[in-house]
């Protein structure tokens, strides 16, 4: 391999062997377990057996007895250590280094989150002790329904849903209930053309017709489609705000008066709210339901759709829909589930959600308060921003404007050189970085979209801006060199879908 393709590839291959394959295989590694197995070597050394043996077949039925022995490794306690370290070193984390896949982005996760899950008296509880044994944990979730509450700007918030996708589907869940409660028959649910996909399969679920309305050129919300779509059948409008482009919704004040004129509720997809928080609240925008995702927003690694908190909040009207139970507070401070809620949609999530993710974002708040929440969406939006103006003269940038935390780039004018937004993604592997996200929102042609996040320090968006220029540099000069990308990872370029449906686990060597 020669210096040109790549400055890190040191670091970067000094975990892999620098043999990927095309075909998802990895050819040879040293630290492949199955491979390393030598009849007889052990991991463990354990004293003889003292004690009378029982034979299994007396303790297990014999059906159920194995035929022959598990092939399993056979190796030295060292040989496993090494396996597995070097299995997690081909892990990307946020802990690795820089991860601006827009959208969905893995921000802050601070360490003395996942020290305080930890505490005994939150891991080690048992969901169905008596309330008066943890009153700490039902203060802790009280406390976050009603910082988060606050934080949107709605009346009652419910922790348990498991991820955003799930709070979308609870809170349409609820506005169907609502609407069924006056009366009215409401089939069709409003979504933008830049709306994240589980919008309308969320909708889908809930027993709703998705009806998707184009977005102007600014990128925004276009009033006459909202104006044309809206009707009698409108059961709600889900949007996020600021959108999937990045771009905030001018209009929303107009927008919600268009829903609600037609009897419809505004639903707001909370995934952007890093963009917003201290600063502005749905709730104030004149949306009725509003889902966080705590795992996104308020810290908790979630990377291969690892576990979430999406909690739902709602204005005063909907609150009786709200899943039960809710956590309340007597007037003499004790803390206990209120099941008693004729009219809720139900339980949403076995037990009271995922309780370390909601452990996770307290600790969260609690850190940064008020201020520091403020000071987190002003520094993603200048990072963004920042960002956006270094790129802008390299890419097609098809809505120029400022933008909130994230923004969109179009690869259109690489194309035209036989270099496809793909391509850059897998090029910027080489030098260490995570891609952004790719061909999402699809209103953009070969859409990229980045979010910096609040974290980063200058250098480091400035390594990626470089690497990016770099990138455009190599596609106008030599664009083999990007569309052959990459070079310094275990694997080159997969199947993916493949990759994902059939992986190769083990070694084919030769
Ligand atoms: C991530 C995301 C969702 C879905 O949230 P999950 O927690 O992954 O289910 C919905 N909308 C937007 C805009 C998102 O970024």
């Amino acid at each position: 391999m020669n210096e040109i393709i790549s400055d890190k590839q040191h670091e970067v291959s000094d975990t892999t062997s620098n043999s990927g394959s095309t075909d998802g295989t990895v050819k040879h590694d040293k630290a492949l377990i199955f491979e390393m197995s030598r009849e007889g070597r052990k991991a463990y050394s354990l004293p003889p057996c003292d004690v009378a043996a029982v034979p299994a077949e007396s303790l297990i039925p014999e059906k159920l007895l194995r035929k022959k022995p598990a092939e399993l490794p056979q190796v030295y306690e060292v040989d496993v250590i090494r396996h597995y370290t070097a299995l997690s070193r081909r892990n990307f984390g946020i802990d690795n280094g820089f991860y601006p896949l827009g959208s969905c982005t893995m921000k802050y996760n601070p360490k003395i989150n996942e020290d305080v899950a930890r505490f005994p008296g939150f891991a080690k509880i048992h969901p169905y002790q008596p309330e008066s044994t943890i009153q700490g944990a039902l203060e802790l979730l009280y406390t976050l329904q009603n910082d988060l509450a606050a934080i949107t700007g709605m009346d009652q918030v419910t922790l348990q849903p498991a991820a955003g996708a799930h709070g979308e589907w609870t809170g349409l869940m609820m506005i169907r209930a609502y609407h069924e409660s006056r009366g009215e028959r409401r089939t069709k649910v409003i979504v933008p053309d830049s709306s994240h996909g589980t919008n309308p399969a969320s909708a889908t679920v809930a027993g709703f017709e998705t009806v998707t309305i184009p977005s102007g050129p600014d990128g925004l919300v276009d009033l006459d489609a909202l104006r044309a779509a809206a009707g009698q059948d409108t059961a709600a409008l889900m949007l996020t705000n600021p959108n999937t482009l990045g771009l905030f919704e001018e209009q929303i004040v107009d927008i919600a008066a268009i829903v609600h004129e037609a009897g419809g509720l505004l639903y707001y997809d909370g995934a952007n709210s890093n963009a917003i928080m201290g600063i502005a609240r749905p709730g104030d925008m004149g949306f009725d339901v509003v889902h966080l995702n705590l795992h996104k927003t308020m810290s908790t690694p979630h990377g291969g759709g690892g576990p979430g908190a999406g909690p739902v909040g709602v204005k005063a009207f909907l609150a009786p829909f709200l899943p039960k139970p809710l956590v309340i507070r007597a007037a003499d401070g004790t803390y206990s589930f209120d099941y008693d809620k004729p009219q809720s949609i139900g339980r949403v999530k076995a037990y009271y959600g995922n309780f370390g993710i909601l452990v996770r974002a307290y600790t969260y708040i609690r850190s940064y308060g008020p201020e520091g929440l403020r000071t987190v969406s002003e520094n993603a939006v200048l990072n963004a921003n920042y960002m956006l103006r270094r790129l802008a003269p390299y890419f097609d940038v098809p809505y120029d404007r400022v933008c909130k935390h994230e923004f969109v780039l179009s690869g259109k004018n690489l194309k035209k050189l036989g270099v496809r937004t793909l391509d850059v993604a897998k090029r910027l592997l080489d030098f260490g970085y995570h891609p952004p996200t790719i061909y999402f929102p699809l209103n953009v042609e070969e859409c990229i979209m980045i979010e910096p996040t609040e974290t980063e320090s200058k250098e480091t968006l400035d390594g990626f801006i470089d690497t990016m220029i770099r990138i455009v540099k190599e596609a106008q000069e030599n664009p083999e060199l990007v569309t052959n990308a990459p070079y310094t990872t275990a694997v080159r370029r997969l199947d993916e879908t493949q990759a994902a449906r059939k992986p190769v686990l083990n070694c084919t060597c030769g």
